[in-house]
């Protein structure tokens, strides 16, 4: 598909680093499958993936750590 930020990229599957934060915590999951833009590097995750990855993310939250790197598991 074609990228919406750059407006000219093209995405190509691939894997991707999500990175989140909330207050005090650092959430980062690693290996998460992806449409990856090859001119800006954005991404974009389908919806079954993007609810995992936050309902992943929410665990690590609740459990208030400072920085956490997680393996996304298919
Ligand atoms: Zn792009």
């Amino acid at each position: 598909m074609k990228c919406s930020i750059c407006k000219t990229g093209t995405t190509r599957p691939g894997k991707t680093t999500v990175t989140l934060q909330r207050g005090g915590s650092v959430l980062v999951i690693r290996d998460v499958p992806a449409e990856i833009c090859e001119d800006c590097g954005e991404y974009y995750l389908d919806e079954i993936t993007a609810r995992r990855v936050y309902a992943d993310a929410e665990q690590g939250f609740s459990r208030h750590v400072e920085v956490e790197i997680q393996r996304y598991a298919a």
